[in-house]
């Protein structure tokens, strides 16, 4: 204990709700408080605690997280009908992810965990692949109506001094139906920044694609944002780093990833991106070895699971009875956290600790012993289901091995 891991900065610790809170305190008190001083700003963003706050304790998360520049979030409930009443709720309080996001303008960037026997349904993915999705405009904050027969539907633009442009969307003959959509200049520009440092961040080619030629003004802008910054601001970075960026049609984009192998990122424009992602992720094979990570265009980065509280499972763990349920995106949060923040400071042993304890479980699952979720998928021969606890003193086992070797 007398050598366990200094943190100068603290990490900004979001706990939250059901499932994924007892794992979280699991994986604190079995793989990181023995090794490490744990320097957290600890906020209870669990959904008693957000409503004894009136969801401030949310607000505080993210500003502190601006400030520290790393934070690491648990799953946590969302509230509906239902949650107003088993946690007998003053306000049905927004998502938290969704007020984060908004704070800190993020983007969000979703990858795989790849171990060996749980096998992509495409078998040339090899590495994994990374969506980031643009989180703000488009279908998201339209504006839409029906338009009867005989109407006239046209886009009015009033400028600033009064004057107007307008163009015919259509004169309907019969019933029909039409929308308006948006979005910003500055928040495409910080969409693509956000996507040229997580690139230069993991080394590793970016891919964007929209829909250009069909959409020659609005799909455009997004294609000429990037190229824009691209070669304005990170053009000799990406070239120092040996990677790649490179722009093409959201349906040669879609036939090329499938046929890729995997290792780069794909941006999408905010509808792209939330089909794409469900593809990817399903592709991959199971949300329970997803990692998410919202990057803000400052530089700021929240680190989570891509899955929620496991509501299921809980109430088998209140009850009593064992559970198995796989900790694993959870535990890369926690890891991409600690790796950030040592690389922020500067502090080697703590990112050193970060890659051997994801080490120790890919190995622990690619020998075989894995939660019921994982079982499920795996094509190991030799397979043996571990309860929640059990998953983690084993990748325990197998850390204290790892860090003993180092040592030799
Ligand atoms: P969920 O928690 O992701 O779980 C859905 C089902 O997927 C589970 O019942 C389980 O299936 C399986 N599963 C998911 N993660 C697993 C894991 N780590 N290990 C094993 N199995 C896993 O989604 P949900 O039930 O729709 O939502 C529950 C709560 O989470 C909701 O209150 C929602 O608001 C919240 N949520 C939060 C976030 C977030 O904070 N990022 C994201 C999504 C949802 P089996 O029961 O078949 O084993
Ligand atoms: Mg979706």
């Amino acid at each position: 204990m007398a050598d366990r891991i200094k943190m100068t900065t603290p990490l900004v610790e979001m706990d939250g709700d059901e499932m994924t809170r007892i794992i979280w305190k699991m994986i604190k008190d079995i793989l990181l408080t023995p090794y490490i001083d744990l320097n957290t700003e600890y906020y209870d963003l669990g959904l008693e605690y957000r409503n004894e706050t009136n969801d401030q304790v949310t607000f505080d998360s993210a500003e502190a997280t601006k400030k520290y520049g790393v934070a690491v979030k648990c799953a946590t409930i969302t509230p509906n009908a239902q949650r107003m009443t088993e946690y007998n709720l003053k306000e049905m309080w927004k998502s938290p992810n969704g007020t984060i996001r908004a704070i800190l303008d993020g983007t969000v960037f979703r990858s795989p965990i790849i171990v060996k026997g749980i096998n992509p349904y495409i078998p040339t993915w090899t590495k994994p692949i990374t969506l980031a999705r643009h989180a703000y405009g488009d279908i998201y904050r339209n504006t839409e109506l029906t338009a009867p027969a005989g109407s006239k539907a046209e886009l009015v633009i009033t400028n600033a001094d009064g004057t107007q442009t307008k163009q015919l969307i259509h004169e309907f003959k019969g019933d029909g139906i039409v929308q308006g959509v948006h979005n910003l200049d500055d928040s495409i520009g910080s969409f693509a920044r956000a996507c040229f440092n997580y690139a230069l961040d993991v080394k590793q080619d970016l891919w964007f694609s929209t829909k250009d030629t069909i959409s020659k003004i609005y799909d455009h802008r997004f294609k000429d944002v990037f190229a824009d910054i691209y070669e304005n601001e990170y053009k000799e970075k990406f070239e120092v780093a040996g990677i790649e960026y490179f722009y093409t049609l959201i349906d040669d984009a879609v036939a090329r990833v499938v046929r890729s192998e995997g290792g780069f990122i794909w941006a999408c424009k905010n509808y792209d991106g939330d089909v794409m992602s469900d593809m990817v992720a399903t592709a991959f094979g199971s949300l329970g070895m997803m990692t998410s990570v919202l990057v803000s265009p400052d530089g700021v980065y929240e680190y989570e699971a891509a899955h929620g509280t496991v509501t299921a499972h809980y109430y088998k763990y209140l009850k009593g009875q064992s559970t198995s349920t796989n900790s694993v995106a959870t535990l890369f949060a926690w890891t991409g956290a600690l790796r950030k923040r040592g690389e922020l400071d500067q502090n080697k042993e703590l990112m050193d600790f970060a890659d051997k304890l994801e080490q120790a479980t890919i190995q622990t699952i690619e020998e075989g012993v894995m939660t019921g979720d994982l079982a499920r998928l795996s094509t190991l021969e030799t397979k043996q289901v571990v309860d929640t606890e059990t998953f983690l003193l084993e990748i325990n086992n197998r850390l204290k091995a790892i860090l003993m070797n180092n040592k030799i």
